[in-house]
């Protein structure tokens, strides 16, 4: 997997063979919504010298599903969540 990242633009190269994600129910191709059950998150922090904390980073875990719906009808497109990954910057 090629994992190099320019790091001088944000413009990314999107692949010929693009296909879009369209809810199957309604036809909306812009808005998504993702939602993760049973997560934790934590965060470390550093308590200072003078009483103040400093955030020293954050572990977030996902224990449960991730499901992937439209964002007009609420369809499910957990099939396509792979897909909306591999699509996301
Ligand atoms: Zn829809």
């Amino acid at each position: 997997m090629d994992t190099s990242v320019d790091s001088n633009s944000k413009k990314h190269n999107t692949p010929q063979t693009s296909v879009k994600i369209s809810c199957p129910n309604c036809g909306n191709n812009t808005d998504f919504v993702e939602v993760a059950d049973g997560v934790i998150l934590s965060t470390h922090y550093v308590q200072n010298r003078d009483g103040s904390f400093s955030q020293d980073g954050d572990e977030s875990q996902i224990l449960g599903e991730i499901r992937f719906f439209c964002g007009e009808c609420n369809t499910d497109l957990t099939q396509f969540h792979q897909y909306f990954l591999d699509m996301l910057f």
